[in-house]
Order: structure tokens, then sequence, then C-alpha cells
């Protein structure tokens, strides 16, 4: 049964952190404002996604210091680790942040419809499955992204991220698919835990889009992890057996393993969301083609976040939703600056970057300074680890700005964040070097580079 309810200024779809912040703030400029949400308030990022894979990757680190901590005179006999303990305490947090969600949209009087929504029109949302139909003057979409299908056989046997919070106990082999941000801290995570961990690979580097040094330095870590990193291959078909899992590779080669996880990429989430009815022009993948103020080919209909396919952050999403509220809703029209936005990989090291890689900055700039230093850390001389850091400036030639940072260390996301407001505000490398290094650090590598690296020929 369809009635028109009501009508909002604006309806925002989509709870995560894109749509909430822009549902808060438009809220605040005093916009009547809802927000549908069809699993749970939060979003990927808090629900399935940053949040809680940030307690494994803390959880997964302390295996490794128990080890590195014996260098030390410690003595870590007899640990063990407990699954069901770790995820009884994420799932308790997550919870609480979700609930924070939900008090602060409440607080700001947005209207909470725990409904999936659909687009009846360019101004008409409809519920399902009530069947309530909401008028709003504005819509914006904020769905974000769902895990790609591969379509191989067999793939109802596989998890993606958003089972593997859930699995009623730690794999003893666990098989990932995949060689980007999911795949790589994921199989870190696990074999940080203790699992075994086979990681696939469809190419012959992980990481692509990040600087080649970074990746080849990475994917050397994570051997040295233990990770099994198959590379050139894709999976054929997955069969059960013996209560776990035959893979079959393109290779000709099959591995027997607990649990199969695809970490191969993500895609828009706008299957059946209606965008055809009210006119929303998407790419071919289904993303909501936008101009730089979030605005789709209808203009009553706006989106941000992951479900553009821009750039799929949660910080971004964030960004993006605040300069549509302050756009639409405030007094000051901007666009968010998608240039120089850091990222980070939680890998064990993990990894920090943030501008242009060596190949994109060559290609953009022709000539540029390259600097370069990998290491055995300090903590590392008595730990007895083998890991060893790498730190890498791009600097363009001709006016000698800094125009990358590329890192992988410990601490690597807190440090890049700090470099990236250098990088971002266009200081150069002579500036970089002024700044006195703090002692005894590894990132104080990065205001001691003075040999330039020459590539040999
Ligand atoms: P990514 O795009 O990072 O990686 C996807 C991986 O899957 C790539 O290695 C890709 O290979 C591979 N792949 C894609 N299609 C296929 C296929 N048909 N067969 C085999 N392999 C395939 O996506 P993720 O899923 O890792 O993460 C999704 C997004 O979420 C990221 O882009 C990132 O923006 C965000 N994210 C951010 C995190 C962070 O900030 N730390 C953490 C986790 C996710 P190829 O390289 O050849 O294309």
């Amino acid at each position: 049964m369809e009635n028109t309810v009501e009508t909002v200024d604006l309806f925002v779809i989509g709870a995560g952190s894109g749509g909430v912040r822009a549902a808060r703030m438009a809220a605040q400029y005093g916009a009547k404002v809802a927000i549908a949400e069809e699993f749970r308030i939060g979003g990927t990022c808090v629900i399935r996604g940053c949040v809680p894979k940030k307690f494994m990757v803390y959880a997964s680190a302390y295996g490794q210091g128990f080890e590195e901590a014996r260098g030390y005179g410690w003595q870590a006999d007899n640990v063990r680790f407990d699954w069901n303990t770790l995820i009884a305490a994420k799932d308790a947090e997550i919870e609480r942040l979700s609930d924070i969600y939900r008090r602060n949209l409440g607080k700001a009087n947005v209207q909470i419809i725990e409904e999936r929504a659909e687009l009846a029109g360019p101004d008409t949302v409809r519920l399902v499955p009530s069947g309530r139909v909401v008028q709003a003057k504005k819509i914006l979409i904020a769905t974000g992204g769902t895990p790609r299908k591969l379509g191989f056989a067999g793939e109802e046997h596989t998890i993606t991220s958003n089972e593997i919070f859930h699995l009623s106990e730690m794999p003893d082999h666990i098989l990932i698919n995949g060689g980007g941000y999911i795949a790589c801290e994921f199989a870190s995570i696990f074999a940080g835990l203790g699992a075994k961990v086979s990681l696939l690979y469809r190419k012959e580097m992980v990481l692509r889009g990040f600087d080649d040094d970074l990746r080849s330095h990475m994917q050397k870590e994570l051997m040295r992890q233990g990770i099994n990193v198959i590379t050139g291959v894709n999976i054929d078909v997955i069969e059960k057996q013996n209560g776990g899992l035959l893979v079959r590779l393109d290779n000709g080669e099959s591995i027997s393993c607990d649990q199969a996880m695809m970490g191969t990429g993500r895609v828009p989430a706008t299957d059946g969301l209606g965008l055809d009815v009210a006119g929303v022009n998407t790419t071919r993948s289904g993303a909501i083609i936008v101009d730089a103020f979030g605005q789709s080919s209808v203009p009553s209909i706006f989106a941000v976040g992951d479900v553009t396919d821009r750039i799929s952050l949660t910080p971004v999403a964030i960004r993006e939703g605040a300069a549509f509220a302050d756009s639409e809703f405030g007094d000051r029209r901007h666009s968010f600056d998608h240039k120089d936005v850091a990222s980070a990989v939680f890998t064990q090291p993990p990894v920090g970057s943030v501008g242009l890689s060596e190949i994109d900055a060559r290609a953009e700039f022709g000539d540029i300074d390259v600097y370069k230093s990998s290491f055995r850390p300090m903590r590392h001389t008595i730990s007895g680890s083998q890991e060893q850091y790498l730190m890498k400036l791009i600097v363009r030639t001709t006016d000698q700005v800094v125009v990358g940072v590329h890192l992988i260390s410990d601490a690597a996301p807190e440090i890049i964040q700090i470099a990236a407001i250098a990088v971002k505000a266009g200081l150069t490398k002579a500036q970089w070097d002024e700044t006195c290094a703090v002692h005894p650090t590894a990132a104080e590598e990065l205001v001691l580079m003075r040999e330039k690296f020459i590539a040999a020929t």
C-alpha cells in the first residue's frame, strides 16, 4: 500500500560515514531531514570495515610482539589467542559506536528510518517493505559499496569482508584472493593471529596503484610474515571437501583451506535503487556520475562516498558529505579537493602513502628527484625480526616541491597524516630538510635523506 506520509527538505539514503555527516549538518542548518538505512546505522566503516578491522590489526600485532619481546628479555611462553574473546569485545564496541551514531542523528533532529529506500522519481522515495512514500526537495544517495562477485563455480562457498568479522572460529588455513587493501590487510591480520595464509593475486605485484618500490617491498614483507603469496593465478572452481574447501586454480594446482575470502574489490551499491526510474546517469560499473558538488544528472539528486567510485575512503566520504551540506543547506558553496588524499594499508608493517608515485610523477612532470631509504629499524636489531622499513620521497625537479611520500614502517599511517600536511601545503625538499630530526625515530629519515637515488642504467 502506497501513501505519501510527509515531505522533507533532504532525504538521505544510507547511514554510513558520508550520509550521516551530510544528514546531521543539513539538519543543523535547519533543514528537515530523514535518513534511511537497511542494515545498521554506521555503515561499512563502523560496522564491517575500518573500525572492526583495526581492532583485528591491533590483536594480530600482539602475536609478533610476543615473539619480538623475547629478544628484550621477556619470557612469553604458553601465549595463546582466543578468537571468541576478540570477536565479542569487538562486537560490543561496534554496538556502542553504532548507538553513538544513532544518538547523534537524534540530537540533530534527523528522522531515522530503518528500512530500505528506493527512488520512485526525481523527488520521491519509496520505503521497502512498508511501501511508505516520502517527498523530498533533495535526495542524497550515500549507499556505499558491496563486495564484487567474480562468478566462478563454487563462489557461494567463499566469504567476503562482510562475513570475516563474524566467523564462529578462527580458520587454521585461510586463502585470500586479491592484492588490494582488503586482501593484504587480512592476510597480515590472520598471519599475525597465527593462521596459515595463502594470498592469491591475479597479477605479479600486490597493491596496484601504489608506488612500485612500496609494492615490491610490501610483497617481500608479506612473505617474510610467512604468508604464501601466489601470483599470476585466478580461481577456477571451489569445492567443499572434508569440512573445508578445495580451491582449484587456473594454473592446474589446488589448495585445501578452511575458509576462502574474496578481497577482489567493491562495486557501488546501486542495484535496485531505482536510478533508472529517476533518470540518474551511472557509469558501466553502476557508480553514480556526479559533478564536483556531488550533483547527479538529475538536479535534485546528489551522491557522495563509495557509490560515486571516486576515492573510496571514509574520510573522503565525510568531507564530500560535509561539502554537500554546506553548499546546499549552509552559506558556503564549496567542493572537496580530491588531490593529495593520504591513505594507509594496515599490514604488518603498515603502509602510509600520499601524493604521486614515482611513475605517475615522472609521467606528469618529466624530471623528478627520488630519495629513498630501506633499512632495518633500531627496534629489530635486538628483537631479532628481519622486518625492513621503506621511506621514499618524490620531488619535482623544477621547483623542488615534495609531491609524493611513500612509507612502510611502524606507525606509517600516523606519520603519513602529518606528511600529508606538508605535501598538501606544497613544501619543498629544502623545507623538509630544515626541519630538525627527532631522534631516535624511524621517521627522522624523512628529513635526513640527502642523496638522490640514481637508478642503474
Ligand atoms: P582494491 O581495489 O584495493 O583491490 C581489489 C583487488 O582485487 C585488486 O588486487 C584487483 O586486482 C583484484 N581483482 C579485481 N577484480 C578481480 C577479478 N575479477 N579476479 C581476480 N582479482 C580481481 O579493493 P579492496 O576490495 O581491497 O578494497 C575496496 C576499497 O575499500 C579500496 O579500494 C579502498 O578504497 C577501501 N579500503 C580502504 C582501506 C584502508 O583505507 N586501509 C582498507 C580496506 C578497504 P588488480 O590489482 O589486478 O586490479
